[in-house]
C-alpha cells in the first residue's frame, strides 16, 4: 500500500474507525471461573478442569483479581464504574466454547465512558489537525481523545487449529482440532467509540492502551502471542457527509503495523469501490500480511441472537464508593502523568519523553541513568539512552533491563564526554564496547588508550608541527583562503589518532594561525 494512495484518499474521503481490543489477563495466575494455570502454550489440553470444560454441574467462580484489574484499568481510562454489575451467557453454538454459552457481560458492564488521549504524526497529521481544529505541537504531532465506550470482562474461548488448508483460514481446510487450554482465561474487552479518522491514530490508540494496561500489569499484551487481540471496524464517507458509510470488520491483525497497513489498504479500497460506482458488503474480512492485503472471510453478517440472559449460577456484583476510592489510590503512575514528570523534571523535549516513556523498560534505564549522572545531564543522557543504547537494544531484540550495559555505566560514560576526556565520537566507540560486555566506560578508555588530547600545550606542538609541514596552505589561509582551517584541523586530528579535543585544536589554531 502506497502511502501516497492513502494520502490521496484521504483528501476526499474521510475514515470512521473504531477499535475492538480483547486483552488476556495473563498476570493472573488462573482463568477466571476456575484454578486452572493461566499460560501461553503448554501440551494441549492439559490446562482444563470440569468447569471450563463445561461438565454438567460445574459452578463458576469469579476470580476477584481479574475484577479488580478491569476496575483498575476502567479507571486508568476515566471511566465510570458500574456500581452494579453482573455476568451474562452469551449463547451460541460453536466447538470452541465447550459450554455452548460464554460467560460475558451485556447491558451492565464493569466501566463506561471513558477516553484515551493519544499523539498522532502520521498519516497526513497536519492535515487531520486543521480539519479537526486541533492544534499541532512545535514538531508536528498532534494530540486527539478516543472515547471508549466500554470495558467488561468475559471468559476467552478454546483454540481451534484447522488443518488441510491455509493456516489461519478456515477455507480448505478439512478438519479442526480443539485446544481448550485457553478456554476460560479472563479476557477484557474494550470497545472504543468510532472516533478515529486515520489509520495512525487507530495504531496509536492501540499502543496506548498496551502502555497503560503494562503501566497497570495485568497483562503482557503480546499481538504475536495473541494475548492482544485487535479488531478493526472501519467505514468511509465522502468529506462533509454526516452519515455513516458501509462498515467492514477486519480480523488476524497481529501487530500495530498490521493494523495499521489493514486500515490502510481497507480505507483505499472501499474508496475506490465507492468512487466507481459500487458499493461496500458488510462483511468480516481477513489481512493478510504477506500479501498485503484484506480478504473476504464471511460475508452477510445477520445480528446474532445470542439469548443473553444473566448468569444463573453467580449473584451479581455491587461496589461502593469507597471501594471504587480505594481501587483509584492503587493506581501507578500512568504514562500520560510519567511523560509530564519527565518533561517537567528533566527540562526534556515533548518529543524525547513521549520516546523515553513509551517503552516501561527504557523509562526506568533513563530515571536510574539521570539518577547517576545528575539531572544537569538529562538531555545528553536522554540522547545516549534514545541514540546508541536504543539503537543496539533494537539489533539485538533486547529489552532495556536484559543488557550488560547499566544505567550507571552509561551515566559514566556521559560524564567521560561532558568533562572532555573523550570526545563523543570516541564515546561511540567506547559504547560499542560496553555493548560487547567490555566492563565500565573508565576502563575502556584507559585500555584502549583513547583518553582524549586536552593538554594544550601537548596541542600546540602538534599544530606547529602541522603548520610547518604545510607552508604553501598557511600561506593561502593567511592571503584569506580561511575554509583551509577545516584542512588543518583534519591534520591534526590525523597527526593524534583522532585523540585531539576539537575545542582546544580549534583555539589553538586560530591563534597561531592569526600570528
Ligand atoms: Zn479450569
Amino acid at each position: 500500500m502506497a502511502k501516497d494512495r492513502l494520502a490521496e484518499v484521504l483528501q476526499e474521503w474521510e475514515a470512521v474507525i473504531g477499535l475492538e481490543i480483547h486483552t488476556e489477563l495473563t498476570s493472573l495466575n488462573t482463568k477466571m471461573f476456575c484454578g486452572c494455570p493461566v499460560a501461553f502454550g503448554g501440551e494441549v489440553n492439559t490446562r482444563v478442569c470440569p468447569v471450563c470444560l463445561g461438565m454438567p454441574g460445574s459452578l463458576p467462580v469469579p476470580n476477584e483479581k481479574a475484577i479488580e484489574s478491569t476496575i483498575l484499568a476502567g479507571l486508568a481510562m476515566e471511566c465510570d464504574i458500574s456500581r452494579f454489575s453482573q455476568f451474562h451467557r452469551k449463547n451460541y453454538f460453536y466447538p470452541d466454547m465447550p459450554k455452548d454459552y460464554q460467560i460475558s457481560q451485556y447491558d451492565i458492564p464493569f466501566c463506561v465512558g471513558g477516553h484515551l488521549d493519544v499523539e498522532v504524526d502520521g498519516d497526513g497529521a497536519g492535515e487531520r489537525a486543521d480539519r479537526a481544529g486541533l492544534r499541532p505541537s512545535e514538531d508536528g504531532a498532534y494530540t486527539t481523545r478516543i472515547g471508549v465506550t466500554r470495558l467488561h470482562l468475559e471468559e476467552d474461548t478454546g483454540k481451534m487449529i484447522h488443518v488441510g488448508g491455509a493456516e489461519g483460514r478456515i477455507a480448505g481446510a478439512t478438519h479442526s482440532l480443539i485446544d481448550f487450554n485457553r478456554a476460560g482465561t479472563a479476557l477484557m474487552e474494550l470497545v472504543s467509540e468510532p472516533d478515529m479518522r486515520t489509520p495512525e491514530e487507530a495504531r496509536r490508540f492501540a499502543q496506548k492502551l498496551r502502555l497503560i494496561l503494562l503501566t497497570l500489569g495485568v497483562s503482557d499484551c503480546n499481538m504475536e502471542e495473541g494475548s492482544m487481540r485487535v479488531d478493526a471496524n472501519c467505514s468511509v464517507r465522502s468529506r462533509g457527509d454526516v452519515e455513516l458509510g458501509v462498515k467492514t470488520e477486519v480480523k488476524n491483525v497481529n501487530s500495530f503495523k498490521a493494523l495499521h497497513d489493514a486500515l490502510a489498504f481497507e480505507i483505499v479500497r472501499q474508496a475506490e469501490l465507492l468512487a466507481s460506482g459500487h458499493e461496500v458488503e458488510q462483511e468480516t474480512r481477513h489481512w493478510d500480511a504477506g500479501a498485503k492485503r484484506t480478504s473476504s472471510l464471511r460475508t452477510k453478517e445477520y445480528a446474532s441472537d445470542y439469548r443473553y440472559f444473566p448468569e444463573p449460577d453467580m449473584v451479581p456484583f455491587t461496589f461502593d464508593d469507597a471501594y471504587v476510592e480505594r481501587m483509584r489510590a492503587t493506581l501507578p503512575e500512568l504514562p500520560d502523568a510519567r511523560k509530564a514528570r519527565f518533561i517537567a523534571a528533566y527540562g526534556l523535549p515533548v518529543r524525547d519523553a513521549t520516546a523515553l516513556t513509551g517503552d516501561l523498560a527504557l523509562a526506568a534505564f533513563y530515571e536510574r541513568a539521570v539518577a547517576a549522572a545528575g539531572v544537569a545531564r538529562s538531555k545528553q543522557v536522554s540522547n545516549w539512552t534514545l541514540g546508541d543504547f536504543s539503537a543496539f537494544l533494537n539489533a539485538n531484540g533486547l529489552e532495556a533491563d536484559e543488557t550488560c550495559v547499566s544505567p550507571s555505566a552509561l551515566a559514566e560514560l556521559v560524564g567521560l564526554i561532558e568533562d572532555a576526556t573523550i570526545s563523543g565520537k570516541q564515546g561511540k566507540d567506547v559504547f560499542a564496547e560496553m555493548a560487547k560486555g567490555g566492563g565500565a566506560p573508565g576502563a575502556i578508555v584507559e585500555r584502549l588508550g583513547m583518553r582524549q588530547l586536552s593538554d594544550t600545550s601537548e596541542v600546540e606542538r602538534i599544530v606547529d608541527e602541522v603548520l610547518a609541514a604545510n607552508p604553501d596552505e598557511v600561506a593561502s589561509y593567511r592571503g584569506g583562503k580561511t575554509s583551509l582551517v577545516g584542512f588543518f584541523v583534519g591534520q591534526v586530528m590525523r597527526a593524534t589518532k583522532g585523540q585531539a579535543n576539537p575545542g582546544v585544536v580549534n583555539e589553538v589554531l586560530a591563534r597561531r594561525l592569526a600570528q
